[in-house]
């Protein structure tokens, strides 16, 4: 907890969580982010999965059919390629540097498996809630290959690739998230760089530290640079200040508006009410999904 006086207009730290080992699917090893006893969730933001292996038996399993309904699911690859298909003919491959930002809406069923046999698989699963407006909408995907997500180049060879949303320099990410204003940037800053970005006000922020070191302003003083994997949640504020360590530093920048609803999680549902899950679970049963 941040315990220095505030520093004009910069978010603080609020907390600073490392993910926890888990498995998931058919016996993937991941390491969950978001969605663990020590971090539960950052409305709207519900659940994040780190996966990343060179060994093979961690992930070939994979996900194989399971449904969804109530919010989105937002897969970005960072190594590898995983396939994916669903019970409406819509099917494909996340490439390297790929997303595939899915708005499960009232329900679909999907396998996700990886369309390698050995080498290195590495990535993000995001999911983002839906207000009860949005839940039953048709399901939607936006899919884009790293080709068509633009990188924004600073000084001193600074990246920010920029999935969804926009950077307050004006690039514009592929994706579109109404629902939630999201945006999703992946930032490399080379050994000693510094990064500023405004963000809206009230937007729930965090970063997700996966490579390097980094010290974020408003930190508190005597806590040194940050190792990850980590959360690195933020309170309200303008913008977020943070600047690498000798190793420099990759990180995810997300933000989102609070939804504020309620919320009931089953398993692959997440609506605002136990009725509504315990519908969905007899939906899928039932085969009216
Ligand atoms: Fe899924």
């Amino acid at each position: 907890m941040s315990t220095q006086p505030a520093i004009p207009g910069v978010r603080p730290v609020l907390a600073a969580v490392e993910g926890m080992a888990t498995s998931d699917g058919a016996g993937v090893s991941m390491t969950r982010m978001l969605g663990t006893p020590r971090l539960r969730t950052l409305d709207p933001f519900l659940m994040l999965d780190l996966f990343g292996s060179d060994e093979p038996t961690d992930y070939l399993a994979g996900f194989p059919d399971h449904p969804h309904r109530g919010f989105e699911t937002v897969t970005y690859m960072l190594a590898g390629r995983m396939r994916h298909a669903d019970n409406h003919g819509h099917e494909g491959v996340i490439e390297t540097g790929g997303v595939q930002w899915m708005t499960a809406g009232r329900g679909l069923v999907h396998s996700e498996m990886p369309e390698q046999t050995e080498g290195l698989m590495r990535g993000f699963q995001l999911w983002i809630n839906l207000p009860a407006r949005l839940k039953m909408t048709d399901p939607r995907y936006q899919e884009f290959p790293a080709a068509s997500i633009p990188v924004e180049a600073r000084d001193g060879g600074t990246t920010v690739t920029v999935i969804a949303g926009d950077t307050a320099r004006g690039t514009a990410g592929p994706v579109r998230a109404e629902a939630t204003d999201a945006r999703y940037f992946d930032v490399t800053l080379p050994p000693s760089a510094s990064f500023v970005e405004p963000l809206p006000a009230g937007h729930t922020a965090f970063l997700v530290l996966f490579e390097g070191t980094l010290t974020v302003a408003g930190d508190a003083p005597l806590a040194g640079p940050l190792t990850g994997p980590r959360v690195i949640v933020l309170g309200d504020g303008e913008r977020v200040e943070a600047t690498a360590g000798a190793e420099g530093a990759r990180f995810l920048l997300l933000a989102g508006q609070p939804i504020g609803e309620p919320i009931a999680w089953g398993g692959p549902f997440v609506m605002n009410t136990r009725d509504e899950v315990m519908q969905a679970f007899r939906d899928f049963e039932e085969g009216r999904i």
